[in-house]
C-alpha cells in the first residue's frame, strides 16, 4: 500500500492528500495551446507534468478523465481584450484560412507531445467546436447579474462580483482595491467596460475580423466572438462537470486567466471554484533569462530536438528534454543550459541501461539462496519504496529520480556480482525490478529511443561484409581452402541477417551496395 498523494493547492496554499470528489473518477483539465505559432520549450513543461500526474493517479487506481483543449480563438494579442485575434492576425499575414494556421499548429504541437512521450488527453476539445456552450454559459452570468453587455459586447462585471463576496483574486491572491489602484489609467481605450477589472466575455466582431458566429447579443445578427477565459470554463463543465478535481496549467495563467476561469464558474452559481485543486507549474528560463523574442533566446521544439537554435549548441533529443524536465520539481523554475541538456542526457541513459539491466537479474545455475534473506530483503524493499516518496510528496519526480538511482546503484551490485543475488529472496526482488520498470516506463513516461542511425550502422554491416570478402579471397589465392570457407561462412550470415531486415546486398564492379529486398 503506497502512502496517500499529497498535492500543493495554489487555493489554499497549501499541500494536503488527494480526495477525489468521486473515487475512483478523477478529472483532470490543464490548459492547452494557443495554436497560431509552434510551441515553445517553455509550453511542454506543463503537458509533461500533468502527463506523469495523469500516469501516477492511473496507477494508483483512479479512473482519469484528462482534457486538454485547444485555443483556436478568443485569444487577443497582449492577453487582453483588445488587439487583433492571435490566429487570425497570423492568417491575414499568410492569407490563408484561420482554420488552416490552427489545424496547421495544432498538428505540429501533437507530434511534439507524441515526440515527449506525453500520451493523448481523453478529450482534447477546441474553442472554436464549443461556441453554443460558451454563450449558454454568457447568458447564466448575465441572469445571474454578473455580466452586461454594450454594443454587442458582454463584460464580465468585476464588482459586481466580489461586492457578492464572491472573493475576486483569490487564486492569485490579488486584493481588488489593489488592482483598482493598479490599473486607474488603463481603460483609455476600452470604454466599453464599467471597470478596468471588468474581462470579456464575448467581443462583437467588427469589419476586419475573420473568426465570427451568430450570437444573441447586441444587434442582429450579434456577430462576434468568445473571450480568451470563457472557453475553459465552458469546456471543463462540458466534459468534467460544474465541480472537478485538478485544474492544471503555467504560473503565467494563475491571473487573469484562472482567476477568471474560477469567477465565470462561481458566476454560474457552480458549488465550487471549479477545480477542487488547482496546480501550477512554474516557468522556464534559458541561461538564467526569461525567455522571449525580443532577446532572441526563444527556443522552439523543432529547434531544440533538430538542434538549430544559436543559444544552445547541439540537438537534444525529446527524452532527454522529457527527463530534463521531470529533473525538477514542477513548482521550480527550470533553467535551459547546455551542461544541464548534457546531464539530463547522461541520466536518462543511465536509467534506460538500468532497464536493459534488469533482464539480466538472474541468480546463476547451481548457487543457492541464502536461508535468512531478511536484513537484505528490508534493505531492498525501503530503496523500491523510498521511490514512490517523492511523488506522494506533492509529485516531487526529481525526488523520485534520486530515490531511482539510489535502487539502480543496488540493482548494479547484484549485476556486477550475480551470485550475491542469493542474499535477497526472489519476491523482494521482483519487486524491486517491477517498481523500477514501471515507474521509469510507465509514470515517468521515460521510453528506450533509437539513439544509433541506421544508416550508419548498415555502412558498418557492409564494411565488414566487404573486408571478408577479401579475406576469402585472400585465403584462396594463398591456397588456404578453410579459410576461405570461414571468411564465406561470415559472408553468408552477413546476408541472412540483413535479408531478415529487408535489406539485399549487392556486389558490384564499383564495390558493395544494398537494396530493398523486393520479395
Ligand atoms: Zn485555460
Amino acid at each position: 500500500m503506497q502512502p496517500t498523494l499529497s498535492l500543493y493547492n495554489t487555493l489554499t496554499r497549501r499541500k494536503s492528500p488527494f480526495q477525489p470528489l468521486h473515487a475512483p473518477f478523477v478529472g483532470v483539465y490543464l490548459c492547452g495551446p494557443t495554436v497560431y505559432s509552434e510551441a515553445h520549450v517553455g509550453n511542454a513543461r506543463g503537458p509533461v507534468v500533468f502527463d506523469v500526474l495523469t500516469r501516477y493517479l492511473r496507477y494508483l487506481g483512479y479512473t482519469v478523465r484528462y482534457v486538454r483543449n485547444i485555443t483556436d480563438v478568443g485569444h487577443l494579442e497582449g492577453d487582453a481584450d483588445e488587439g487583433e485575434d492571435k490566429i487570425s492576425k497570423r492568417a491575414r499575414a499568410q492569407q490563408l484560412e484561420p482554420m488552416q494556421v490552427a489545424e496547421q499548429y495544432t498538428n505540429l504541437y501533437q507530434g511534439h507531445m507524441e515526440a515527449l512521450g506525453c500520451l493523448p488527453p481523453d478529450i482534447t476539445p477546441r474553442a472554436s467546436g464549443h461556441i453554443i456552450e460558451q454563450i449558454e454559459m454568457i447568458q447564466q452570468i448575465i441572469n445571474n447579474g454578473f455580466g452586461y453587455e454594450v454594443n454587442g459586447s458582454v463584460y464580465f462585471d468585476v464588482p459586481a462580483y466580489n461586492a457578492a463576496g464572491r472573493g475576486y483574486g483569490k487564486l492569485s491572491n490579488r486584493v481588488v482595491e489593489e488592482l483598482l489602484a493598479g490599473s486607474r489609467d488603463n481603460l483609455a481605450g476600452q470604454d466599453e467596460k464599467r471597470s478596468p477589472l471588468d474581462f470579456a466575455l464575448w467581443k462583437r466582431a467588427d469589419e476586419r475580423h475573420l473568426m465570427r458566429w451568430p450570437s444573441p447579443f447586441g444587434e442582429a445578427p450579434g456577430e462576434g466572438f468568445p473571450g480568451w477565459h470563457l472557453e475553459c470554463s465552458a469546456m471543463s463543465r462540458k466534459y468534467l462537470g460544474a465541480e472537478f478535481d485538478i485544474h492544471g496549467g503555467g504560473l503565467d495563467l494563475m491571473f487573469p486567466h484562472h482567476e477568471c476561469e474560477i469567477a465565470q464558474s462561481q458566476a454560474c452559481n457552480h458549488p465550487t471554484n471549479e477545480a477542487q485543486v488547482w496546480m501550477h507549474n512554474n516557468m522556464i528560463t534559458v541561461n538564467g533569462a526569461k525567455m522571449s523574442k525580443a532577446v532572441g533566446n526563444f527556443i522552439t521544439m523543432s529547434q531544440l530536438f533538430e538542434g538549430t537554435n544559436t543559444t544552445l549548441s547541439q540537438a537534444y533529443s525529446p527524452m532527454t528534454v522529457r527527463f530534463f524536465l521531470l529533473q525538477a520539481h514542477y513548482r521550480s523554475t527550470v533553467d535551459i543550459t547546455d551542461e544541464g541538456l548534457q546531464a539530463a542526457r547522461k541520466g536518462y541513459r543511465k536509467l534506460m541501461n538500468g532497464l536493459r539491466l534488469l533482464e539480466k537479474l538472474v541468480l546463476p545455475e547451481g548457487a543457492e539462496p541464502a536461508a535468512d534473506t531478511t536484513a537484505a530483503d528490508a534493505e531492498l524493499r525501503k530503496l523500491a519504496q523510498d521511490c514512490f516518496a517523492g511523488l506522494n510528496d506533492d509529485l516531487n519526480t526529481a525526488r523520485t529520480i534520486a530515490s531511482l538511482f539510489n535502487l539502480l546503484r543496488k540493482l548494479n551490485g547484484y549485476a556486477a556480482n550475480l551470485a550475491t543475488l542469493a542474499q535477497v529472496s526472489n519476491e523482494a526482488l521482483t519487486e524491486a525490478v517491477t517498481t523500477f520498470r514501471t515507474l521509469v516506463q510507465d509514470v515517468l513516461g521515460l521510453r528506450d529511443e533509437p539513439r544509433a542511425n541506421v544508416e550508419d550502422l548498415l555502412g558498418l554491416t557492409l564494411n565488414f561484409y566487404a573486408n571478408a570478402k577479401q579475406s576469402a579471397a585472400k585465403a584462396r589465392e594463398e591456397g588456404n581452402p578453410d579459410e576461405a570457407t570461414k571468411h564465406y561462412g561470415e559472408i553468408d550470415r552477413i546476408r541472412t541477417a540483413l535479408k531478415d531486415q529487408g535489406i539485399v546486398v549487392k556486389d558490384t564492379k564499383a564495390g558493395v551496395d544494398w537494396a530493398y529486398s523486393e520479395e
